[in-house]
């Protein structure tokens, strides 16, 4: 189709855009660009969901920060109480992390079951630990 462009005034080859507009090559690159360029940049959803994470995260990180504080606080009141012996020692000594405490568990003379019931965990998890803690008592006996 012959014509002016009714976009930048050229006249010659143009497409068809409606019909009050028609418009060149060069018209339709650019405005075929930036069309493609906006659909990501702009897609509302997007916007949405970075600024709700935003807010949730917000949130979170003001409760982690409350909570090391707590930490830090009731950290150094058990230092504290060891240290002027308020504590008694089998306290003190007690496992710090859940495999810690399954291995305890797993001494004690429970089943993996129960253990995982009690933490939380998979039985196979804790099959896991008892079969590490075999393994690495045969190493020792060696
Ligand atoms: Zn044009």
């Amino acid at each position: 189709m012959q014509g002016r462009c009714t976009d930048c005034g050229y006249e010659g080859n143009l497409h068809y855009g409606n019909p009050n507009q028609r418009i060149c090559d060069n018209c339709l690159t650019g405005s075929v660009l930036e069309t493609r360029r906006a659909v990501p940049e702009h897609r509302p959803t997007y916007q949405e969901v970075k600024m709700a994470l935003a807010d949730a995260y917000k949130e979170l990180a003001a409760r982690i920060d409350v909570l090391e504080h707590e930490n830090t606080i009731l950290r150094q009141a058990l230092k504290f109480a060891l240290l002027s012996s308020a504590v008694p020692a089998t306290l003190a000594s007690r496992p710090t992390t859940r495999t810690g405490v399954a291995r305890e568990m797993l001494q004690d003379g429970m089943t993996a079951k129960q253990i995982a019931s009690h933490l939380g965990w998979d039985a196979k998890q804790v099959r896991q630990i008892a079969y590490r803690m075999k393994t690495s008592a045969e190493v020792v006996q060696r």
